[in-house]
């Protein structure tokens, strides 16, 4: 499958498919479960700096509301497509009951490219998608959160536009908010360090000693960067990191069989994530084509940027050393690629257990922002790492029982999960 032809939406039924048939679903559930309840598509028209009127096209999807107010991101991207978001909006509802969260799944996005779009324009779009959105968002509805090309700063906008619109204060009712205006401490490193407390945990039922082991990183955006700190605080050792270069249009990696200095690389990286190649080579590194992180002698790959990078076509090419693949990306996996991982012995620990620690976080700063009392950094983390050690715990048992892989067990809890709350409602 093609990058061009790949369709997240269809790759998260897929998923659901193949999961829901073992789990003798009738049709109406399976039906409920397989697209989002609601769909919200809107044009957000903008003053531009020049004096003309743009107009961007906004979504927001509400997969299933079942165990909770939506929760999910806002992504702005140039090539941001309704089947992206739906998907998203998918994975968010498995990627919340798998951890046990009192929350839904939404995703929202807005089809633009901010780093063409002044501050002002960015302000913007964020209030006007709040103008358009407000009466279907709320603490206890549905709850935004920052992601791809989104931030803080976008977070506030749109918090302050609610609640002028509502006038209250309801921090609750967005996350990813700065920590000096009701964000939570440990956000911006939960999802990468997530992802490295699960790895913890399989590399203590594999008895490997991660500071034996070495791994290659996909991306060094919010989640690669700290995900790589955290893992090589830990002993780990990594070698190669992937990333893609807005002035050339093309990906790189970046490569040193030592291992890479992860300080150093934060020092020469912008705040999309791309590190100057020439400063990575005035350190020693070595820089080759894109798609080489994919192809090194590691235990552990993390794709932690992009969807389908590991296919059917890509993974007998996989260096017989990998273990592990943490995917800390959403669906960076292909559909087809699961079974031929499984049967390599390579063991997968999937995308939304993975990547929980963004949205278990979150939940936190939630608690925080309804309680208005805010935790240390180090509770947080603590809360985090139990967390998601223990939603990992339950998902390797199952996939250890029934000789299954990482995702469809995940899949099998997040399901039942949502399918219960589902009947307990009396939808279906
Ligand atoms: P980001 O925008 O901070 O970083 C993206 C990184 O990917 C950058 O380093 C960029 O250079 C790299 N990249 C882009 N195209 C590439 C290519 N062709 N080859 C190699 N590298 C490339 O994004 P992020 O927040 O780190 O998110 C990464 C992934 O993780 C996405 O799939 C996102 O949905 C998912 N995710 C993020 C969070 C979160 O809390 N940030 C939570 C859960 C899941």
């Amino acid at each position: 499958m093609s990058h061009n032809t790949y369709n997240p939406f269809i790759h998260a039924q897929q998923q659901f498919d193949h999961v829901a048939q073992t789990l003798e679903l009738d049709d109406g559930m399976k039906d409920l479960l397989r697209s989002p309840m609601k769909e919200i598509h809107f044009s957000i028209p903008v003053k531009m700096d020049d004096g003309t009127t743009r107009v961007f096209k906004g979504f927001r999807m509400k997969h299933n509301e079942a165990l909770g107010p939506a929760k999910g991101g806002l992504r702005f991207h140039p090539h941001e497509s309704a089947d992206t978001v739906r998907a998203l909006s998918m994975w968010m509802t498995w990627k919340c009951a798998v951890v046990g969260l009192p929350l839904g799944g939404g995703k929202g996005g807005v089809i633009c490219d901010p780093q063409t779009l002044s501050l002002g324009e960015q302000e913007r779009i964020c209030r006007g998608f709040i103008r358009q959105m407000h009466q279907l968002l709320g603490p206890n509805t549905d709850v935004p959160a920052p992601d791809v090309m989104t931030n803080g700063q976008h977070m506030i906008w749109m918090l302050d536009e609610y609640e002028t619109i509502t006038g209250g204060h309801y921090p609750g009712m967005i996350t990813g908010k700065p920590v000096n205006l009701g964000g939570s401490q440990g956000r911006t490193e939960a999802t990468g360090y997530g992802v490295i407390y699960t790895l913890e945990a399989l590399l203590a039922k594999k008895k490997l000693n991660i500071k034996e082991t070495t791994a290659s990183i996909q991306g060094f955006g919010n989640v690669a960067q700290y995900a790589a700190e955290l893992y090589t605080q830990l002993g780990g050792k990594v070698v190669a990191i992937s990333c893609w270069h807005q002035k050339d249009q093309k990906s790189y990696t970046i490569l040193h069989p030592e291992g890479l200095n992860i300080a150093a690389l934060v020092n020469i990286k912008d705040k999309f994530g791309s590190i100057d190649l020439d400063k990575a080579k005035a350190l020693g590194y070595e820089i080759t084509n894109g798609e080489a992180w994919l192809y090194q002698e590691v235990d552990i790959l993390i794709p932690a940027a992009l969807e389908n990078q590991i296919t059917a076509e890509s993974v007998p090419q996989l260096s017989s050393k990998v273990k592990i693949i943490c995917e800390g990306a959403n669906g960076p996996t292909a559909h087809e690629a699961d079974a031929l991982l499984f049967e390599k012995g390579i063991t997968f620990i999937p995308d939304f257990l993975c990547n929980a620690g963004g949205v278990t976080c979150s939940y936190f700063e939630q608690i925080q922002g309804n309680t208005n009392f805010y935790w240390e950094k180090d509770e947080v983390l603590t809360k985090l790492n139990l967390m998601m050690v223990n939603a990992f715990e339950r998902v390797y048992a199952l996939a250890e029982e029934k000789n299954i892989d990482m995702r469809d067990a995940a899949y099998t809890i997040a399901i039942q999960r949502v399918k219960d709350a589902v009947q307990l409602r009396g939808w279906a």
